[in-house]
């Protein structure tokens, strides 16, 4: 089998899902979408923007004068705290079920500039991102409410982001969502059997091969993942075992600032657009030290696919049955460490 040109399945270790390569179908004609997007400029500060500084929210609310950056719980969560945990069963036949949800959702403004990005932000101010990132997950994983703190970023109109302003969510959560809980359970079940962490493995298999690593720095890789759903999918992984923000040493938060500052400049270098994306952290949650199988690490999920407009739809055989791409990882990656190339020659 010929990975670069048969169809065939991949398996994500992290998830225990496949996803199906069509490496042949990349060349395909398109006769969909390509109109070319308009041309946003952005003010430093847009007196109409609910998160720029010394604006007012929804109820009146009026942010501060902030400089650096801004936490606020979200005036439209999507949970509440104190929300009764109760459950449902009709009939008790496990067929009509549903549970109480509490949780807490904020909002973390990254900057008070309203036109920056990470991508375009100065580097102290991405370590006061981190920095903040890490104080907030420390203060919500101890609440006894919550299990599960994740932190997330909706990045471009294309992902849904409803505000242009730099910024990102946390929700904490009374259950473990579905993506951590399959990860958690993969994980551990690795740990189990081989007494070694999955993505330490996995990510000395990706350095031995090379193939799909993007860029890495001293403490931090980035690699479109042999099982990449999304077209420029990449998995960020720490190259040291921990769990979770807090371990992360001085040097290792910069070294973090550093790397997701190149992630998103280079991304928005593959269509000369600001590249659209969903990212997020996984961690583990709950007590310290109780999860030695968790390896930190990041996801960062961009729909575009063939120009600035064609995305990825997640339609058809992938809603019936599995995801499908067609471009491979290994080309994706080739092309992002082309790019980088450039940009530092
Ligand atoms: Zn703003
Ligand atoms: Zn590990
Ligand atoms: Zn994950």
């Amino acid at each position: 089998m010929n990975l670069n040109q048969d169809p065939h399945r991949r398996f994500n270790p992290l998830s225990g899902e496949w996803v199906l390569v069509s490496p042949h179908r990349a060349l395909r004609p398109w006769q969909g979408n390509l109109e070319t997007p308009p041309a946003e400029v952005l003010l430093q500060y847009d007196p109409t923007c609910y998160l720029c500084p010394g604006n007012s929210r929804a109820q009146g609310i009026r942010n501060p004068a902030y400089t650096g950056t801004f936490v606020f719980d979200n005036d439209f969560a999507a949970l509440k705290p104190g929300t009764p945990n109760d459950r449902i069963d009709l009939e008790n036949r496990n067929l009509i079920v549903a549970e109480g949800e509490s949780g807490l959702c904020r909002v973390i403004c990254f900057s008070p500039r309203h036109d920056l990005t990470l991508s375009t932000m100065p580097r102290p101010a991405i370590e006061e991102v981190v920095r903040t990132w890490t104080t907030q997950f420390a203060d919500l994983r101890a609440h006894p409410e919550y299990v599960h703190v994740q932190i997330f970023e909706n990045h471009g109109a294309l992902m849904g982001a409803s505000n242009p302003h730099p910024h990102c969510q946390v929700w904490a959560t009374h259950t473990l969502p579905e993506a951590p809980a399959r990860e958690l359970l993969t994980q551990k079940n690795y740990w189990q059997k081989h007494r070694t962490c999955l993505l330490c493995d996995y990510l000395a298999l990706e350095s031995a091969q090379g193939l799909r690593i993007v860029t890495q720095n001293e403490n931090f890789t980035a690699l479109v993942p042999f099982w990449a759903i999304w077209p420029f999918e990449i998995l960020l992984v720490s190259r040291r075992h921990f769990a979770s923000l807090i371990d992360l040493t001085k040097l290792e938060q910069s070294h973090l600032a550093h790397i997701l500052q190149t992630i998103t400049a280079l991304y928005d270098r593959v269509f000369d657009v600001p590249f659209p994306y969903s990212m997020g952290f996984h961690q583990a949650s709950g007590a310290v030290n109780t999860h030695p199988e968790w390896h930190f690490h990041a996801h960062f999920y961009p729909p575009l696919h063939r120009s600035a407009t064609v995305r990825k739809f997640m339609v058809g055989f992938e809603m019936l049955g599995t995801p499908q791409r067609d471009i491979t990882p290994e080309s994706a990656a080739k092309r992002l460490r082309e790019l980088h190339r450039r940009g530092n020659s």
